[in-house]
């Protein structure tokens, strides 16, 4: 792992069950190059899953080393970054508590996926503190390490934003703690899911990294195209096919432009290019599957690499709380 702190980044996914290739796509493709050029820390963020799913916990456990296997089969190497568990990491809480005695409530009353999240999610109770204050356990997570910059996604910017303005608000108190990190927009990526609507665990419309193809395919044969293409003689639109994006992703500029070409002249069916399809993403997935296997097989080695991440992490984190300790008198 490389040590420069003017090299440093953290990134971190709550442990709620198996990934998709859309988290591949859209966070862990932008994060395997990371660990070559960063000293990168990348955590199973299992406080912040306990915001909002709190009442049933009896599967945190298995969902926390079924995370870190995706992590590794999607290419982390644990020699060259480190993986670790938040709730390993005590002064994570400890720097939250802190941080939240100087944030305003009405900051984090205004933050935007407080408010929609509360209304969209009606299946569970958000009015507890701690999805109130995620933000602020947020900031500390990435604070801690005190990186330079942080790779989000559009709709992350705003808790990077008060991140931002925590920081600002604590050096403005005690002194020059923390740096202001400033963001990295990580490209985004289009993974619709299975019926055109997000890819997600709860709609059960994905393509899961730990599929196996005989999983995947019927899947995609139920997958939707184009709606207006009801037979083969039709000509289709793949700029409003549910598959076409996964083209993008997946099929060489080439074959996509025959593709295209095909799809708009009725000469390619959804059926053959579905197997098109099929053949790239067993391309794709044949090497995480294979790396996923030895983890699978010997679950103690994930241990392992959690328990080298989390020292790897306190270490880095008990710097940063002297610091923060000091300059708050504590
Ligand atoms: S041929 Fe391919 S791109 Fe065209 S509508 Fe069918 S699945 Fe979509």
């Amino acid at each position: 792992m490389l040590h420069d702190p003017n090299l440093r980044t953290v990134s971190g996914m709550r442990p709620t069950g198996p990934l998709h290739i859309g988290h591949y796509f859209g966070a862990l493709k932008n994060w395997v190059p990371m660990q070559e050029t960063h000293s990168a820390y990348f955590f199973v963020a299992d406080w912040h899953a306990l915001t909002s799913d709190y009442a049933d916990t009896s599967r945190l456990k298995g969902f926390v080393r079924g995370l870190v296997i995706d992590w590794l089969a999607s290419g982390l190497d644990p020699e060259k970054c480190a993986i670790f568990q938040q709730s390993k990491v005590l002064e994570h809480a400890e720097l939250s508590l802190l941080l939240g005695m100087i944030t305003p409530v009405s900051w984090l009353e205004r933050n935007p996926t407080y408010k929609e999240q509360q209304q969209e999610i009606t299946n569970k109770d958000l009015g507890n503190f701690g999805f109130l204050g995620y933000p602020v356990l947020m900031a500390a997570d990435i604070l801690m390490y005190r990186p330079k910059w942080v790779p989000v996604g559009q709709d992350q910017l705003p808790h990077l934003e008060l991140t931002r303005e925590i920081a600002r608000r604590f050096n403005g108190f005690y002194g020059p703690v923390f740096p202001e990190p400033e963001a990295r927009l990580t490209p985004a990526a289009k993974c619709p899911g299975l019926d055109g609507r997000k890819m997600s665990k709860s709609y059960g419309n994905g393509i899961f990294l730990q599929d196996t193809m005989e999983e995947i395919a019927p899947k995609v044969r139920g997958m939707f195209t184009d709606p207006a293409r009801l037979r083969k003689s039709d000509p289709g639109n793949p700029d409003v096919c549910n598959l076409y994006p996964y083209h993008e992703l997946l099929t060489d500029p080439e074959t996509r432009a025959e593709i295209r070409e095909g799809c708009t002249t009725a000469k390619l069916g959804c059926v053959d290019c579905k197997k098109i399809f099929m053949k790239n993403l067993e391309a794709f997935l044949a090497p995480l599957h294979e790396r996923r296997a030895k983890y699978v097989e010997r679950p103690e080695l994930v241990d392992d690499i959690l328990a080298e991440g989390n020292k790897a992490a306190k270490a880095e984190a008990s710097r940063t709380m002297q610091d923060v300790r000091e300059a708050m008198h504590m």
